[in-house]
């Protein structure tokens, strides 16, 4: 039903007014370093964060993602721990999910300002001119996703 939320486990859907709260977690077992692409079973701890994604039948959506950070297993890499990323739905200290990010790109590159922000609300993302406009023509936030490891494994 949601394609670009199959790398989650949706574990609870709640309606409340207009906004419709799926509580989920990444599948999988593991996580790969986002500084030097180890791939790591070691859970550190877990914590909770919140994305919007696009709209559904008029329904603003909200992920709340059970995020698990890991513990790098390479003894050379500067980080001690890093967070999991969960390709097609989130990419570090986003708010947005990469299709609502994209919705909005789009919205940046066509109206921009006061008119971008107004439809960017209506279609369940922020709200700021600014920040509309910030995602406008030359950002590359759009485009970056989460991926599979760099280094595999
Ligand atoms: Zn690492």
């Amino acid at each position: 039903m949601f394609p670009h939320l199959s790398g989650l486990v949706i574990e609870r859907i709640e309606r409340c007014h207009d906004v419709i709260a799926l509580a989920a977690r990444a599948r999988g077992s593991s996580a790969c370093c986002r500084w030097c692409g180890s791939r790591s079973t070691v859970v550190h701890g877990r914590y909770s964060r919140q994305l919007t994604d696009a709209l559904v039948a008029g329904s603003r959506v909200v992920i709340k993602l059970t995020v698990r950070r890991f513990r790098c297993v390479n003894s050379t890499c500067e980080a001690v721990t890093f967070a999991e990323q969960v390709a097609g739905v989130t990419k570090p200290h986003s708010r947005f999910t990469p299709l609502l990010t994209g919705m909005l790109t789009a919205i940046g590159k066509a109206l921009a300002g006061r008119a971008g922000a107004r439809l960017a609300r209506a279609l369940g993302g922020g709200g700021q001119p600014a920040h509309v406009a910030a995602l406008g023509p030359g950002d590359s936030r759009a485009s970056r996703q989460a991926g599979a490891c760099p280094r595999g494994g």
